[in-house]
């Protein structure tokens, strides 16, 4: 018997895969990734400096915003991947201002409501056969969200910060059950319970910082379909199995700027 193709996957790169399919091939299957800009930069210093404030509380230890906050300063200026300086309009010193006002907003507003029970935990890898001799491996950690306890049981609660993930008040949800999804699915697989849902916790990196939180809502559902429709799994199968990642060239994402695919991609054309 033939051994099966199997091909990794991130968690976290899953929504990627249906923005654009063919530009996530680029960077995922093919290891043509393009460097990270300061906004990226700072999401990933905020993920880490909350992370820390975070995984205090869940050991019963205290901590000081301030305390936490020197994470996100090192983070900034000592990045561990290669970061663009000139792909955002954004200074260090002005992506150190922002996320320290956002730092402070989280941990005064938000942490303090969410009763977090992991932070950054390891998930155990979940393969999903595709059929014909395809497997794809979930794998992952929870660097960027947290597991929280709720009266309507265990919810994942995803860390997304950006200009536009908030909307005169409300947090975006569309488009996030696909990385959702995948972490419901292998903390589930991990821990041997059931999620209840996920939510996101917005933090907005304009120069006006604001936060909000967005209700509870079952990505699992997204990804395994029910009632007779697919999932996000089936249609991901196809196309790993058929090798054929389609195109987007009307996603937000399809540009010089943000798609490492671009000067080898004809469809934007
Ligand atoms: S240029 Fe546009 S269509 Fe082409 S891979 Fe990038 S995002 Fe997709």
């Amino acid at each position: 018997m033939t051994a099966p193709t199997v091909f990794k996957v991130r968690a976290s790169s899953w929504g990627a895969l249906f923005d654009c399919a063919y530009a996530w091939e680029w960077t995922h299957i093919l290891g043509k990734g393009k460097a990270a800009g300061v906004r990226a930069l700072l999401g990933t210093a905020l993920h880490a400096s909350t992370a820390v404030n975070d995984s205090a509380l869940v050991q019963g230890e205290s901590i000081k915003p301030s305390e936490s906050a020197a994470v996100l300063v090192d983070t900034l200026n000592h990045p561990e991947f290669d970061v663009d300086y000139t792909a955002d309009d954004l200074s260090v010193r002005d992506a150190e201002r922002i996320g320290l006002s956002l730092h402070a907003m989280y941990c005064a507003q938000v942490a303090p409501r969410m009763h977090y029970t992991d932070v950054e935990t390891a998930l155990d890898p979940m393969d999903i056969d595709c059929g014909g001799g395809i497997v794809v491996t979930l794998t992952g950690r929870m660097d960027r969200a947290r597991v929280s306890k709720t009266a309507a049981g265990l919810v994942i609660p995803d860390l997304k910060s950006g200009r536009a993930v908030i909307s005169q008040g409300y947090v975006k949800t569309k488009g996030r059950s696909a990385q959702l999804g995948a972490y419901q699915l292998l903390y589930d697989h991990t821990k041997g319970v059931r999620t209840s849902g996920a939510q996101v916790v917005g933090l907005s990196t304009t120069t006006k910082p604001a936060i909000a939180v967005s209700p509870v809502f079952d990505a699992r559902r997204v990804m395994v379909g029910g009632d007779g429709t697919p999932g996000l799994i089936e249609y991901a199968a196809d196309m790993f199995r058929s090798g054929l990642f389609p195109p987007n060239p009307q996603s937000n994402l399809c540009s010089r700027k943000y798609c490492a695919r671009w000067d080898y991609c004809h469809f934007h054309e």
